[in-house]
């Protein structure tokens, strides 16, 4: 995949999706359109569709965003310390195109003990 300049980006995307995906941005907690999907399926990024999460480690976190206890794969999702904000976070971001997730914590439920937070602006789904 060609990689894209951020105005390219600015011009693909829908403005909530570049700035959550290329700005760093977060949706408030409990509007994202994809935070009660029960469907099966593949939840992709919305930036260039590499697949992410898969709807088995979908749970319901209760904090407002997407949640995840696994990756799709290796590599998927690239992991970097962020220091925004006064505090020392886990950033996630697609492995293809760099475009901002949301964040990792270790509260999530077992096997893994992941909780990916994820904004909803950020994936699309496909259905099974
Ligand atoms: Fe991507």
């Amino acid at each position: 995949m060609k990689k894209l300049t951020e105005d390219e980006w600015r011009m693909k995307l829908p403005r909530q999706r570049f700035l959550v995906l290329r700005k760093k941005g977060t949706e408030p907690p409990f509007t994202g359109e994809l935070l009660h999907n029960t469907k099966n399926g593949m939840y992709v990024c919305a930036g260039c569709g590499a697949e992410l999460f898969s709807s088995d480690a979908k749970y319901d976190s209760g904090s407002g965003w997407p949640s995840f206890w696994k990756a799709v794969g290796d590599g998927a999702i690239e992991m970097e310390e962020d220091r925004s904000l006064f505090m020392v976070r886990t950033e996630i971001k697609c492995g293809r195109c760099g475009g901002h997730l949301g964040h990792v914590f270790n509260d999530g439920p077992q096997p893994t003990g992941k909780r990916f937070c994820v904004n909803s602006a950020s994936l699309d789904f496909r259905d099974e």
